[in-house]
């Protein structure tokens, strides 16, 4: 059940109108000679109504559609200032009804041009293979690239772009780049998260207004939007669109900009593959697919990423990529479909792409479609070892991004590669100011989309599947593409419907040495499980890992023997209580409760485990000096006391009527989760050590809150 919303897909391009947005045209700058809109054609089937765009570094050519035309071909012209041809007419792009979801009012974003210089353009229709005469000329002169040359700071530019395309920007001087506007901008801060494996430092800008946040946290409470610019390092477009954009971002003083850094927080990973661009080799120096290990995090680079993504929370991102299909669209895009993905997630990522990208791209006249547009089945899989994959079992809206790296038929003159390089580059520059722009309408609908999902995981329930997509039903016709990826179903022997309660680690799996890390040289289970920030108690016989977590759906594909790529076969621990229980309960040892019914107290020993979910308990429940309470989508019928916890404390989408209090809990690096809860009476919080958490979700208090929890 997807849930369209044109509401928003309307509020957001009002905005992007009103305050001036740089990337979707609006007026166009050339003013057309000829053939407005309603025109009478002066010959049978010509082109009428032609306008053409000017945005940043494309132009949005429009027109009227000619009855019966099976495509059009767009002219372009290079003009001097007295609109004289200086240069042979060349038919740019090609228009197929496949490009955009409405044919009434067909567009092409025109791109590959040096940004700057002055051109003509024409359309004409094709019935069949015949041309039919090109509509009347209109003549513009192409925006130059952002930033007053006048203007410090809004004066850098990229190697990239002093070299006009012929050169992509060097690690050493995107580090010179990224520098100077970090210090020459307040918005923006360069926090390297990271290094690769040669040793390159991983940089991330972190934009906001007046200043970005201080902190890790403070940026979290901003709900920010993270684009990951360049993974594999033979696929350079996304990462200068980046660079591009920062300085927009950095420097811009239009409304637009001010607007969205007021309201969230940019965050950019520029180049988490510096070893691999600087070689341009798709892996990294060790050879491994970067983007086919972010839920291993065998490689510095992916667990940098993935360390950052536990800190700073972003709600949405997207993943930049170069394809290899020449037949597909501009723009293939997917959002995360591993069947373990919570469905809000997965419909709340499909609705950015198809209700946002694709609306907006048929404004703009570029070709976004579903990933695997045409020929593509062997693309676009379940493999959670893939960043948008990862992002949505980590509870992020995100799509991936591909640039298709070549021209192909519908961009018949990108022979020449910085033709070619600008077209990519620009198409993903107007993908992440979109990406912004839908972030910036849509934040409540993200959110919302967010904090079930994390309720929904939290509650562990439902089957687990090892790997299998949900499928992605063709948009209506006229659809953008030919096909999507193709179904992906879970196979029978990667589904476990009988969901366990938590996986055990022995000491060995937990804090063992690995091999599967560069030069034979891993992290620790221990290690990587810390920088997925999952929650683990350490019982008597072993480290528990309960699944009444946020990423429920990621801890089995890493723990489970059945999973296609996990990091160890931990032992599977099932509920040990379910049905009625009547009179008082108390827990030693580790005890798991799911869909149990308590009528009486509970009592969690000094030293003892509780994971609860789906259960009520008439209450009250103590757990005191306890080494782990979770307690998920449960009521309590009377009053909440934790305290002295050494090991864990997570309480999230529980109805309690009693009043809570949470203190003296030391829990060491792990922070208490307290999210998603309605509590009847008093929340409290004293002297825990880190302070109990809520990551943006909200819980519903009627009573005072206070102490730690006073703003949770
Ligand atoms: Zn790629």
């Amino acid at each position: 059940m997807r849930i369209r919303k044109p509401t928003v897909v309307v509020l957001a391009s009002l905005l992007a109108a009103t305050l001036g947005t740089v990337t979707a045209p609006s007026v166009a700058l050339g003013q057309p000679t000829s053939a407005v809109p309603g025109t009478t054609a002066a010959e049978p089937n010509q082109v009428t109504g032609l306008i053409v765009s000017q945005a940043d570094g494309y132009a949005t050519v429009a027109w009227t559609p000619v009855p019966g035309a099976t495509d059009y071909q767009i002219e372009r012209t290079p003009v001097d200032a007295s609109d004289v041809a200086t240069g042979p007419a060349v038919v740019v792009g090609v228009w197929r009804p496949n490009r955009q979801i409405n044919n009434e009012s067909p567009t092409f974003a025109d791109a590959g041009f040096d940004p700057g210089l002055r051109f003509q353009w024409r359309v004409r229709a094709r019935i069949g293979t015949a041309e039919q005469p090109y509509s009347a000329p209109v003549t513009g002169t192409t925006q130059q690239p952002w930033g007053d040359p006048a203007v410090p700071g809004e004066n850098l530019r990229t190697q990239w772009e002093t070299t006009k395309a012929a050169q992509y920007t060097s690690d050493v001087n995107e580090y010179a780049y990224t520098a100077e506007i970090d210090r020459l901008s307040d918005r923006v801060r360069v926090v390297e998260i990271g290094r690769t494996v040669l040793n390159r430092p991983i940089n991330m800008l972190v934009i906001g207004y007046p200043a970005p946040p201080a902190t890790p946290a403070a940026v979290a409470a901003t709900s920010p939007l993270a684009v990951n610019c360049n993974v594999h390092g033979n696929e350079p477009g996304d990462r200068e669109a980046c660079l591009v954009l920062a300085r927009k971002l950095a420097f811009g003083t239009d409304a637009r900009t001010i607007d969205l850094l007021k309201n969230t927080t940019v965050l950019m990973v520029l180049t988490i593959n510096g070893d691999g661009r600087a070689a341009n080799t798709r892996g990294n120096s060790t050879g491994q697919d970067l983007n086919r290990d972010y839920s291993l995090i065998r490689q510095p680079e992916t667990a940098a990423y993935v360390g950052m993504l536990r800190d700073y929370r972003p709600v949405a991102g997207y993943d930049g990529h170069e394809y290899g299909n020449s037949t597909a669209g501009d723009l293939p895009m997917l959002p995360p479909r591993h069947q373990n993905v919570a469905k809000q997630i997965f419909d709340e990522s499909l609705d950015m792409i198809e209700g946002h990208m694709y609306v907006e791209g048929a404004k703009d006249g570029w070709w976004a479609c579903p990933y695997g547009c045409q020929g593509g089945s062997g693309v676009g899989l379940s493999e959670e070892t893939i960043l948008r994959n990862t992002l949505g079992l980590k509870n992020t809206v995100n799509s991936l991004l591909e640039l298709r790296s070549s021209g192909g038929q519908t961009r018949p003159d990108e022979g020449n590669s910085a033709n070619n390089r600008r077209r990519k580059t620009y198409s993903a520059l107007w993908t992440f100011s979109q990406f912004l722009d839908y972030h910036r309408a849509n934040l409540p609908a993200i959110k919302k989309a967010r904090g079930e999902a994390i309720e929904f995981q939290a509650s562990n329930t439902g089957r687990l599947v090892f790997r299998g997509s949900r499928p992605i039903p063709l948009h209506p016709a006229p659809h953008p593409g030919e096909a999507g990826p193709r179904d992906d179903l879970p196979e029978p022997e990667m589904i476990l419907d009988d969901a366990p309660c938590a996986y055990k680690l022995t000491e060995e799996q937990y804090n063992g040495a690995r091999t599967d890390g560069p030069n034979g040289v891993g992290a620790t289970v221990a290690q990587r499980i810390a920088a997925h920030g999952w929650k683990v108690v350490k019982g008597t016989d072993g480290y528990y890992v309960p699944l009444a977590q946020p990423e429920r759906g990621l801890i089995p594909l890493l723990l489970d023997a059945q999973g296609a790529e996990e990091w160890v076969d931990g032992t599977r621990v099932y509920p040990t209580r379910t049905g009625r229980h009547n009179g008082p309960l108390t827990i030693s040892g580790f005890a798991c409760l799911s869909d149990a019914t308590v009528n009486g107290p509970v009592t969690v020993r000094p030293g003892a485990i509780l994971v609860a979910t789906g259960t009520t308990i008439s209450g009250p429940v103590s757990a005191a000096g306890a080494t782990g309470v979770f307690l998920a989508d449960s009521t309590v019928r009377g009053p909440v006391s934790i305290s002295g916890t050494t090991g864990a404390v997570s309480l999230v989408d529980n109805t309690i009527s009693g009043p809570v209090s949470v203190a003296v809990n030391n829990t060491g690096n792990d922070p208490a989760l307290i999210a998603g809860n309605s509590v009847s009476g008093p929340l409290s919080c004293a002297v825990n050590s880190p302070a109990p958490v809520n990551i943006e979700v909200a819980n519903s208090v009627n009573g005072p809150r206070s102490g730690q929890c006073a703003s949770l």
